[in-house]
């Protein structure tokens, strides 16, 4: 079947999703691709599923600290298939609302791959046996079919899961073995320590969260040892025997161990596969799409955001750079994103998180003569009384030379919520001294970001 369309938008993911309703809003006529379901990774196999998992882990905590609050429990379980099974019915909720707010908004999704043809014409495909469903035609087309993960290679990697796996699991293992030191190996270690796995983490690099301010990963470290996740610094896995839910895990040291499952937690890469992108010559760099500050590729009628572009990876971003894309091409609006003072948070537990400019990163572009670092380490009132849970960190990183806050940083209860609200204060160009004219909220974990001197 032959259609043509003001705009073909390949991926319903996050930003896809949010550049074809804006862009049907203003009155043009969209078409929308999907191979998979309609959500993409941050609803389906990421920040979604993910969060409800953190939200179902940190409950440990507050089970073990309510005896000191006078709360009585005996035999405390965790069924993992219980809490897999309702959090894939809630991604089924939210898929299927997002398919009607397609229909809603007056896009017409297309199910199955998309496969360029030309610069103007993509090809729906049947996923399994490769028959073309549909045959679109597009004034302009976007590209939005984001990320996957990595995996390394290395003997037997097919044999370890993925972020994308973990939500696919009847129940939870005994005990695993997590690889990577970023966001999800951090996230996914806290989570399945908190439902009752044995965890082991093998970081290839001295530190967990490189990027992170180094106070704050290090904090992190101590919290999760103390809490019993194993980690271990300076391990590279180097094959991986044995049966599903019975596995060798070898490292290059030659140490040798055996657990019920490996997750590789070792980074995500455009999916650019099957795009045929070579039908149209589309420049890639470094195995991301190339594009311009509005999205543009190398060709002037294509246009890429979110994951497959060489810019920051986050859900926010996707969705603002799908809506600015829409603004500018069928709206009124000129806007470009703005990719300053991005808010970022790990949701370990405890969470960390950051907005602008960390010790290590002013200190390199600034010298350290220049800044100074205001911090507050203290125990939360909420853990006063079970006298156990880890410190928070409070960090404020401020060039001396005009008294600007740069950086923000939190490890802690609530750290998201936290530096969500302080980075409208970094937009705007606080100053240290508009922090300190700030009055306290008391008694709170944030007020001490008002109240250093
Ligand atoms: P990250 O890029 O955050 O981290 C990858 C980790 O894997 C690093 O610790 C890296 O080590 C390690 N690594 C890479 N290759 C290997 C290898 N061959 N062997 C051993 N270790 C390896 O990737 P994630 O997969 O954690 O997350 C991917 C992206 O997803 C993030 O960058 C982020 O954009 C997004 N995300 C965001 C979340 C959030 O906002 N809360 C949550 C989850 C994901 P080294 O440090 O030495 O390089």
């Amino acid at each position: 079947m032959k259609s043509s369309f003001d705009l073909i938008v390949i991926g319903a993911g996050s930003g896809g999703l949010a550049a074809a309703k804006k862009a049907a809003s203003y009155g043009a006529s969209v078409a929308i691709v999907e191979g998979d379901l309609v959500g993409g990774t941050c609803v389906i196999r990421g920040c979604v599923p993910k969060k409800l998992l953190v939200c179902g882990s940190s409950l440990l905590e507050s089970f073990l600290s309510a005896t000191s609050y006078g709360f009585d429990f005996d035999n405390i379980k965790i069924k993992s298939e219980v809490l897999l099974a309702n959090i894939r019915k809630e991604v089924q909720r939210l898929n299927e609302l997002h398919e009607n707010f397609l229909n809603k908004a007056n896009v017409e999704l297309f199910k199955g791959w998309g496969e360029f043809r030309n610069s103007n014409c993509v090809e729906v495909k049947d996923r399994k046996n490769g028959e073309t469903l549909n045959e679109l035609y597009g004034e302009r087309i976007l590209i939005a079919v984001g990320g996957r993960p990595k995996r390394p290679s290395i003997e037997g990697a097919s044999l370890g899961w993925t972020s994308d796996d973990m939500f696919l699991l009847k129940s939870f293992p005994k005990k695993i073995t997590i690889v990577g030191a970023g966001y999800i190996a951090c996230e996914f270690a806290c989570i399945l320590h908190g439902l009752g796995v044995e965890v082991t983490q093998l970081v290839r690099g001295d530190r967990i969260l490189r990027g992170f301010d180094f106070e704050l990963s290090s904090a992190l470290t101590e919290a999760m040892k103390n809490k019993g996740v194993n980690i271990s610094f300076g391990e590279q896995i180097s094959s991986l025997k044995g049966t599903p839910g019975s596995l060798i895990i070898k490292t290059n040291a030659g140490k040798e161990f055996d657990s019920n499952g490996l997750l590789f937690a070792t980074g995500r890469e455009p999916f650019l596969d099957g795009l045929k992108l070579e039908q149209v010559g589309i420049e890639i760099l470094e195995n991301k799409i190339k594009v311009d500050s509005e999205g543009k590729t190398n060709i002037s009628n294509i246009f890429a955001i979110g994951d497959v572009t060489d810019r920051i990876n986050l859900t926010p971003v996707a969705i603002d750079e799908g809506r600015k894309f829409a603004d500018r091409n069928y709206g009124e609006s000129d806007h470009k994103v703005n990719y300053n003072f991005v808010p970022y948070a790990v949701f370990s537990q405890p969470e960390i998180a950051s907005v602008g400019m960390t010790e290590e990163k002013a200190i390199q572009s600034m010298g350290k003569d220049n800044i100074k670092v205001y911090r507050s380490i203290f125990r939360p009132l909420s853990k006063s009384l079970p006298k156990t849970g880890s410190k928070c960190i409070l960090k404020l990183i401020v060039d001396k030379n005009n008294n600007k806050v740069l950086g923000c940083h939190m490890i802690g209860d609530n750290a998201s919520e936290i530096i969500q609200m302080a980075s409208i204060s970094l937009m705007l160009g606080a100053k240290k001294s508009d922090f300190d004219n700030t009055m306290a909220l008391h008694p709170t974990i944030a007020e001490e970001f008002v109240t250093m001197r």
